[in-house]
């Protein structure tokens, strides 16, 4: 056993809520580097492993099976608390070139239930609002971030931020069974309307869109309408891509809830993880149509921040 499986096996257990248990984790760093060209960013931070929100299609059951934990539930019931040290992360910024974008929350939600005792995303935020200079993304679907408005808005002056809240439906039933313990969309709604009124810039994730679940113009349209009318500038969206260890929960959850689809999802996704050709065309044109409808296509970086440094001897740690 390596790496990060080792440290899995020995983390000690913080504590058994329900089901859940939670692990203290120590990582080498709290900051990941992406080398990947396909994604927007290069940094990454993802304050715990595993997420209790559960969602039915999440890709990032993969971050488990590193710490050799196989099984799909356990991502929900196992969560790696990682270990703060505020000096070390403000070491670890120091890596990072000014204007570069860091993407929270791309493998985990950093404001799911565990955020409220342990407070990770909250202590990295006091960091950044000491620092500046950088471009921050953070993705949830929890309306906890608004807990952290009054350290978001200090953040807001020194680096270009974004909050994005992932909103895949308007129906409570439908969201309740695809992101089984995730806050309701109207949660989400309200989070988005408070933040925006603090002056926070925020955009909106309607993904995945599941083929002949959630992807029919009238429902991602209402998400829009909602979603601009709250203040989000913007909607993105991307077609659901079934990975192995996302299958392995996905398709007896589709088998219990939608036994219709599971022979034309097994047809599709039996043969690649990703659709290809009219279909995902069609969903693309499909939200531009709806961006355009609603003036969600802002989807640049917000304007330069009030404290953003210029001299590149101050590019960090202007307190
Ligand atoms: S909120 Fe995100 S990370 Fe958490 S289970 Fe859902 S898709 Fe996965």
């Amino acid at each position: 056993m390596v790496g990060i499986a080792r440290l899995a096996s020995e983390s000690l257990s913080i504590e058994a809520k329900r089901e859940v248990e939670y692990f203290d984790l120590t990582t080498r760093s709290f900051l990941a580097k992406c080398n990947s060209p396909r994604m927007p960013f290069r940094w990454m931070i993802n304050p715990y492993r595993g997420c209790e929100f559960g969602c039915k299609y999440c890709y990032a059951r993969y971050t488990h099976e590193f710490m050799e934990l196989r099984d799909g539930a356990d991502f929900e019931r196992k969560i790696y608390v990682k270990h703060f040290d505020a000096r070390r992360f403000k070491e670890e910024l120091r890596r990072v070139p000014q204007g570069e974008t860091i993407a929270i929350g791309t493998a985990t939600d950093p404001y799911q239930p565990a955020e409220r005792r342990y407070r990770l995303t909250r202590s990295m935020w006091e960091q950044f609002a000491s620092t500046a200079g950088f471009e921050l993304r953070l993705i949830t679907k929890s309306d906890l971030v608004t807990r952290d408005i009054d350290v978001l808005r200090e953040v807001a002056r020194r680096h270009r931020l974004v909050i994005t809240l992932t909103i895949t439906t308007l129906d409570r039933d439908l969201a309740r069974l695809l992101e089984p313990l995730a806050p309701r969309p109207d949660l989400r709604l309200n989070a988005i309307r408070k933040l925006t009124a603090a002056g926070i810039r925020v955009t909106v994730n309607c993904a995945p869109v599941l083929p002949l679940i959630n992807d029919s113009e009238a429902s991602l349209d209402s998400v829009a309408q909602a979603a601009a009318r709250a203040g989000a500038k913007a909607i993105g969206g991307n077609v659901l891509f079934l990975k192995p260890c996302a299958q392995a929960v996905f398709m007896p959850f589709l088998e219990e809830h939608f036994p219709a689809l599971v022979r034309r999802y097994r047809e599709h996704y039996g043969r690649a993880a990703y659709l290809r050709g009219a279909y995902p065309q069609t969903i693309h044109e499909r939200l531009q149509r709806i961006r355009k409808r609603y003036g969600l296509d802002q989807r640049e970086a917000p304007p330069e921040p009030e404290l953003w440094p210029h001299d590149p001897q101050l590019t960090l740690f202007c307190e």
